[in-house]
């Protein structure tokens, strides 16, 4: 493969460096990062490797989502029949899990597909997916792997186990995230390996998992060595059912169920005490904040900064909205003030940190079981991955690495994106897909979507 050379434009490196380098450049040996510098450098360090001009706009990591439901697509633009939906609990039985109830293989496929053209468009590189279609179980997250590989990026996918379809289903599940993970060490070793897919073992909700259920997962789990990918305390019925019925707090049901851990990630965490809290950072458990589903939804706000304060990596997701994860890091910097009436929480830097040093992490507690040396991402550094966005952003104030974050959240969005690599691979250059065929894809989504939607 010949070496790329990505200059004349500004780097924005994040992570531990947190540099900012006007008229620099970027080198990029075999999908990893191997030089930094001076545009003007590198050109002369590297005069064989192939040029891709940046046209002075930025040259940054690509984005991570922590927390996402490709299956969701189908719902853009869907009535729900009857009254709206008074609660989350509503919510769930009246849309999610009457949809998710008639996915097909072809509907999973297809509802994945446009999230991969969503994610490329807007420079999101890693996504962790949280897989649910009831009576097409079998084979599902195959279905999602091919398509994620057909586009490039890299994914962490599951299937979220739940009781609320009967025994049948569960059972279902339980095969079907085990088959998966164990596929990761045989057919498709070369491609997890690589960090290019992993797995974690799906479970929906403290309050569809019955005694049994979470001991038969735990169990599975901690045989295949994976960590769990579980929404937690997402609404405050959750917390109700947990101590009604269990007598512990959901965090405290699911830490004696042995599902915490450095490799698990708690979803949504909106109704956890501190004493949840200081359980989630003991047990090194990872959480996502999800901004614009919480406030969609309207279940409440994640305690985040209380979270990061008691030491809980806490990441960002967007639960099945857009791929563009500057929209979600723009709500996550206005949620909290606005609920807190207090414009000095949640600073642009500790956003930053969200979306990109702390997602990094859950990234490699999620695929490191599967790729040992997987590289360093959401940051541009020598040795990280080639998992790089170019950007058309020409700021029109000066541009520091100190008031980066502020520029993201004010003036960058989706639409600056230009150019998407992966693993040193073009995903996308100067607005064209190359990996996939977005107007076949929605053409044909549009198609069994309707269908969907007539069967709904
Ligand atoms: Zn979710």
């Amino acid at each position: 493969m010949t070496d790329t050379l990505i200059g004349n434009g500004t780097v924005v490196t994040l992570g531990t460096r947190n540099e900012l380098i006007e008229n620099g450049a970027v080198l990029v040996h075999e999908g990893h990062i191997q030089a930094i510098g001076k545009d003007v450098t590198l050109r002369q360090m590297y005069p064989d490797a192939e040029y891709v001009d940046a046209h002075d706009g930025l040259i940054m990591p690509g984005f991570l989502c922590a927390h996402t439901h490709f299956y969701g697509a189908f719902a853009r633009g869907m009535a729900i029949p009857g009254d709206p939906p008074r609660n989350f609990p509503e919510i769930l039985e009246r849309l999610w899990w009457r949809l998710d109830k008639l996915l097909t293989l072809e509907d999973t496929r297809a509802s994945a597909e446009i999230f991969m053209v969503d994610a490329i468009r807007s420079g999101t590189t890693s996504v962790v997916d949280h897989h649910a279609s009831p009576n097409a179980v079998e084979g599902s997250l195959d279905v999602i792997a091919d398509a994620v590989e057909q586009a490039g990026i890299r994914a962490c996918l599951a299937y979220e186990v739940s009781d609320r379809d009967g025994l049948v289903v569960v059972a279902d599940g339980i095969r079907e995230n085990e088959r998966f993970i164990r596929s990761l060490r045989a057919e498709r070793k070369s491609q997890a390996e690589a960090g290019m897919i992993s797995a974690s073992y799906g479970l929906h909700a403290s309050f569809t998992l019955s005694v049994a259920t979470l001991e038969r997962c735990a169990v599975g789990g901690a045989e295949l060595g994976v960590g769990f990918h579980i929404h937690v305390a997402e609404d405050i019925s959750d917390e109700r059912d947990s101590t009604t019925r269990y007598g512990l707090r959901v965090v405290d049901r699911l830490e004696a169920g042995r599902i915490l851990g450095p490799h698990t990630i708690a979803a949504h965490c909106v109704h956890v005490h501190s004493g949840e809290m200081s359980r989630l950072a003991e047990t090194r458990t990872n959480s996502v904040h999800n901004p614009r589903s919480n406030m969609n939804n309207a279940v409440g706000r994640m305690p985040v900064e209380e979270m990061v304060r008691v030491g809980v990596n806490v990441g960002l997701g967007n639960d099945g909205f857009s791929m563009n994860m500057m929209q979600e890091m723009k709500v996550a910097y206005l949620l909290h003030k606005l609920a807190l009436e207090d414009p000095r929480v949640m600073p642009g830097d500790m956003v930053i940190n969200l979306g990109f040093q702390h997602n990094a992490h859950i990234m490699n507690a999620v695929f490191s079981p599967f790729s040992p040396s997987f590289p360093a991402v959401g940051e541009i550094s020598v040795g990280a991955a080639a998992d790089i966005v170019l950007l058309d952003y020409l700021p029109p104030t000066p541009l520091t690495n100190g008031n980066f974050p502020w520029h993201l959240i004010f003036g960058m969005d989706g639409h600056q994106v230009n150019s998407t690599m992966v693993n040193g691979r073009w995903l996308m250059r100067d607005r064209q897909l190359l990996t996939l065929d977005e107007a076949r894809i929605h053409a044909r989504a549009r198609e069994l979507s309707q269908a969907l939607w007539n069967r709904m």
